[in-house]
């Protein structure tokens, strides 16, 4: 089974499925998975084809974690298409968790990950047209319409659950910026006794309820994914109670192959594939 966030998740659903139906590992099928939304220029909020930061840079952040809870996050990124493969990297070549910035792109070079541009044209338009109206870098962008992080979860032939996740965040964000999707516990969480659950949206108020850890434990204790994700918007809302155009989505999946999404607003959509199925799901809000 593979769930991911948005409908750009059908297509990297597909090659995920594809390599869980070969026998790869949850680990391998997420990795492949969400690389290709990484290297999709059309999709403007993650990798290549990412809208930049305030200043026209492109910074990517990623998170990978496994059954055994190994995990590995790189935030800050530029310059490289796949920052979720560097995750891994930082994971399975290092003692280490969490690479940021340019040491993280120094430790990407340094295993042959090569340079690439990644502001497309229509990126950089985007970013001067934003730019027209906000000639200072203090003016960040305090819509984030731009939301579209790839959260996937998936579970292998051995029962293993594994999730990745990756987004180029808030569109003309002050530089610097990182919200939940790197973070383990905020944009993505893995207990491979319970299930896995990973964020979309405003990142700063997923982690401000640790949201993808919360919905792990409550599952532990007894809730579904479905209403382990409500629960975690209740709290998103609850610190919020005036923003009504907020935007947070949670996507959950548990050790039976069940799951379950919830957002704070409408029009959060999510791909499941099964060995027998492969459709957009519509999250509840
Ligand atoms: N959660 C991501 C972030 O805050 C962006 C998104 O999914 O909308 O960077």
């Amino acid at each position: 089974m593979v769930v991911s966030t948005w409908d750009f998740g059908m297509a990297a659903n597909q090659v995920a499925m594809d390599r869980l139906k070969d026998g790869a590992s949850a680990m391998d099928a997420v990795e492949a998975g969400v690389r290709v939304s990484e290297a999709d220029p059309r999709i403007t909020s993650v990798g290549k084809g990412g809208f930049p930061d305030a200043e026209g840079d492109v910074t990517l952040d990623a998170c990978i974690m496994d059954h055994q809870a190994r995990c590995g996050a790189v935030a800050a990124l530029e310059n490289t298409l796949h920052p979720i493969s560097v995750a891994r990297a930082v994971m399975e070549r290092t003692p280490h968790i969490f690479l940021v910035g340019q040491k993280a792109v120094d430790f990407a070079r340094r295993l042959g990950f090569p340079k690439e541009d990644l502001l497309t044209h229509e990126a950089r338009a985007a970013w001067k047209e934003w730019r027209k109206g906000n000639p200072r870098w203090r003016d960040f962008s305090t819509d984030i319409s731009n939301h579209d992080t790839i959260g996937m979860l998936a579970i292998d032939a051995r029962g293993n659950l594994s999730g990745a996740c990756t987004t180029s965040g808030w569109a003309f964000k002050v530089p610097g910026r990182v919200g939940d999707s790197p973070i383990i516990g905020a944009g993505l969480f893995v207990d491979n006794e319970v299930g896995a659950a990973t964020a979309t949206g405003t990142g700063e108020e997923v982690i401000r309820i640790s949201g993808a850890f919360l919905i792990v434990e409550l599952m532990r204790n007894g809730y579904s994914p479905l209403q382990a994700c409500q629960e975690a918007v209740r709290r998103v809302r609850k610190n919020n109670p005036n923003r009504k155009d907020l935007f947070v989505g949670f996507l959950a999946l548990n050790k039976q192959g069940e799951f379950g999404a919830w957002a704070t607003k409408s029009g959060f959509e999510y791909a499941v594939t099964s060995l027998t199925e492969h459709r957009l799901e519509t999250s509840g809000y």
